[in-house]
């Protein structure tokens, strides 16, 4: 794998992570196939689906099957090769894109965000 290679690592509790998130939010339900992906990510470095970038979540591969994309919102512990401070996401049509003054896809000048936000000092 490249070195440049942006990857996240999943938390090593990650299923009990989610599943007590889920339950202690008083969500209806939770995941069981999902909680299942989360145990087997477990503590391991997963590559990230650049494409698609979000502020606060991520598409990785799966390791054990590239075909697949799991999108793991809070259960990492460790960003690797960062880039979102190199890109911006048009918030219209959703296109992640390299930063500039407009959205490469559908031209739009008022929609285009940050993907690293500076934490404020409230
Ligand atoms: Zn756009």
């Amino acid at each position: 794998m490249a070195d440049k290679t942006m990857q996240v690592v999943i938390k090593d509790n990650a299923k009990q992570a989610y599943i007590g998130y889920m339950v202690h939010s008083c969500r209806t339900s939770y995941s069981d196939s999902y909680a299942e992906i989360m145990d087997r990510l477990s503590g391991r470095t997963c590559e990230v689906d650049t494409r698609h970038l979000f502020k606060t979540s991520f598409n990785v591969i799966d390791p054990d099957n590239p075909e697949i994309i799991i999108d793991v919102r809070w259960l990492f512990c460790e960003v690797i090769n960062d880039i979102r401070g190199q890109k911006m996401k048009c918030t219209y049509c959703g296109e992640t894109q390299d930063i500039d003054t407009k959205c490469s896809k559908c031209n739009k000048t008022d929609y285009l965000e940050n993907l690293l936000v500076q934490r404020q000092n409230i």
